[in-house]
């Protein structure tokens, strides 16, 4: 071979950088780099199908579509050839001579932000084709574009800063690589080791993988299969190798339908929101085909935005094939799909929901935030989602759930609200002034404690028939033995008494409150606020202000006070001995009241006061 074409090139900085790292790592899974060579090559044989759709003019259109591997153990080289599109000169100095878009990049930048240690990360990011370097000590990559006119071109590079390139002599389409093992990974020069790696990581290619003149992966697509060909083990093993997750998903739906459109799908629920992040799946979307055909890799049309942690492939022969991918995204087809996906989707998880609690109290912490999103957002597809709601409760277990249709079904004839109660913590709601009647009288009450609950309110005003009601703007109704505790109560401190108190409040927290009123019905709790008729619609979004904290103003309650209590019975005397003391108790009650109700703009402020308050009290001892 004459030498006189062979020119060298650099690295880009960052892929030297790369480089680096791959070749002093002691990641030990080498092996993934034959995944990504595998991956890559089937991206490659995906394009040149998807090409072909609307190109006539393609180098060996008539070629097999696959990929062969072979091995030789002398002398310590694997070579993985396709039938792809190939590369052209410019391609490959892109591609394989900086960081073009592969997961490298992301991978580098997790380096520098997160000061973790490469070995620990590379393989949550499938560092694409440079992997190899991790493995060898020579790779050499021979490669012919379906571009007719092209010409073809030979990359080498031993992984340090530099890589040569010449034009060769490839007659035929696609991209052959050679990896020349380094020392450490003559292991992979082997026959049985080959085949094991291209079961586990590779196994549902849906083209050939030749290896010793057979096909050694599945190939038939599995979401094409019935499901009752398929056992638990093939579909998590499908998942793993469709997202890299370690762990089994929770749930999953495997569908086919003639009508109203013809689809085979698989979807999978993840065990857990995050590990998306460092997924095979970079994004979120379902990978579409149409005729087994790769149409788009990361498709966000066919399910609505809410549902968008769910991973999966959908296959539809009614997809046109001669129309663009834009054209495709906005047919009727995609519609049906949508609505019948969505409808499934939502089915599989209220099913999960009834049929297994446990599996779905697990969904729920990871992607209930999820549902609430769509619950307030997305008017088309509520009635379904609302039924998915969980929460937890007043009369419930610490950790148990309540649906919405549970709460109603446990409701007394006489209660014809959902009663919720909103509020920072569970804690919080727990101890709210709101509860006291709620929790004597055994009513339960949901507890909206999440952030996006606000959020969720503001459009959920009903379920089944059932208003729902904050209990700070409920109409209470006293039984007979109530009544004679509020008259008990009103004895030991007269009408011109508490009128007193009244004043002082007043006076004290002008300004700060709508109005000083007496409470129907508190028991443990001296004070509490309750919002006026027109601020009660209103009420949900000054929390949402307050967590955004958008201009954050304390919004003017009207503020209760319990007559019963010892504190406010104690009041008219403080008032005429110790003025001075009894203002700061009603600051002080007035503070305690917007802290429990999720609206204290900063607690801390709190804290001289309440030193006060203890020198007050450490002095009558
Ligand atoms: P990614 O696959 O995430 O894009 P890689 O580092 O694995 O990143 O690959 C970089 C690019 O090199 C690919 O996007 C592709 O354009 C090109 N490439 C790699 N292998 C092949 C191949 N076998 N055939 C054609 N192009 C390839
Ligand atoms: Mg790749």
């Amino acid at each position: 071979m004459s030498t006189d074409n062979i020119k060298s090139y650099e690295f880009k900085a960052e892929v030297q950088q790369l480089l680096h790292i791959l070749a002093h790592s002691l990641y030990t899974d080498r092996e993934i780099f034959l995944r990504e060579l595998i991956s890559n090559a089937s991206d490659a044989l995906n394009r040149i199908q998807f090409e072909m759709l609307t190109n006539d003019n393609v180098l060996d259109s008539d070629t097999e579509l696959g990929i062969w591997l072979e091995v030789d153990d002398e002398a310590n080289t694997l070579t993985i050839r396709d039938t792809g599109v190939g590369m052209t000169r410019d391609e490959l100095i892109l591609n394989l001579g900086t960081i073009a878009k592969s997961g490298a990049a992301d991978f580098l930048k997790r380096l520098q932000t997160e000061k973790e240690k490469g070995d620990d990360i590379i393989g949550q990011f499938g560092v694409g084709f440079y992997s190899v370097f991790m493995a060898a000590k020579e790779v050499e990559v021979i490669t012919r574009s379906y571009q007719p006119d092209a010409e073809s071109v030979r990359w080498v590079s031993t992984g340090t800063n530099t890589y040569t390139l010449e034009t060769v002599d490839k007659t035929d389409r696609g991209t052959t690589i050679i990896v020349k093992f380094n020392d450490e990974s003559k292991e992979f020069a082997a026959d049985y080791r080959i085949e094991n790696i291209i079961k586990k990581h590779s196994d549902f290619v849906t083209y050939p993988i030749y290896f010793k003149d057979k096909a050694i992966n599945q190939q038939k697509a599995i979401w094409r299969k019935s499901s009752s060909e398929i056992e638990d083990e093939e579909y998590n093993n499908f998942y793993k190798q469709l997202t890299l997750d370690f762990e089994q998903p929770i749930d999953r739906l495997h569908l086919h339908a003639d009508a109203p459109v013809q689809v085979n799908a698989l979807l999978f629920v993840p065990n857990k929101r995050e590990s998306n992040l460092f997924s095979l799946r970079k994004e979120p979307g379902l990978k579409i085909y149409s005729r087994n055909i790769l149409i788009e890799e990361y498709s966000t049309n066919l399910l609505p935005n809410h549902f968008r942690f769910i991973h999966g492939v959908v296959d539809s022969e009614d997809f046109s094939l001669s129309v663009s991918r834009e054209a495709v995204q906005n047919s009727r087809v995609n519609d049906k799909l949508k609505n019948l996906l969505t409808k499934r989707v939502t089915r599989m998880l209220d099913e999960l929901g009834k049929e297994k609690p446990e599996d779905y109290a697990k969904f729920w912490k990871e992607f209930g935030v999820f549902i609430k999103e769509g619950v307030s957002t997305d008017v088309s597809t509520r009635d379904g989602l609302v039924k998915l709601l969980r929460f937890h409760s007043s009369t419930t277990e610490a950790e148990a759930l309540v649906s919405l249709q549970e709460y109603v079904d446990n409701m007394s004839e006489k209660q014809e609200d959902i009663y919720y109660i909103t509020a920072d913590s569970i804690p919080a709601a727990n101890n709210s002034p709101h509860m006291d009647y709620f929790k004597k009288h055994d009513m339960q009450v949901l507890y909206m404690v999440d952030a996006m609950d606000p959020f969720m309110l503001t459009s959920l005003h009903e379920f089944s028939g059932h208003a729902l009601k904050n209990v700070d703007s409920v109409e209470i109704d006293l039984t007979e033995e109530e009544k004679a505790e509020e008259a008990e109560a009103k004895a030991k401190l007269p009408d011109d008494k508490f009128a007193e108190v009244i004043t002082r409040f007043k006076s004290v927290l002008e300004g700060r409150v709508e109005n000083v009123g007496e409470a129907k019905y508190l028991k443990d709790s001296p004070v509490r606020l309750v919002a006026s008729e027109e601020a009660a619609q209103g009420k949900e979004m000054d929390r949402i202000r307050r967590i955004l904290d958008q201009d954050y103003e304390v919004p003017k309650r009207i503020i209760e006070i319990n007559r019963g209590h010892p504190i406010i019975q104690n009041m008219p005397e403080l008032i005429t001995t110790n003025l001075v003391l009894a203002n700061t108790v009603i600051e002080q009650l007035f503070d305690n009241a917007l802290l429990s109700e999720g609206l204290h703009p900063n607690p801390a402020e709190m804290i001289p006061r309440m030193y006060e308050l203890i020198e007050a009290a450490t002095k009558q001892m």
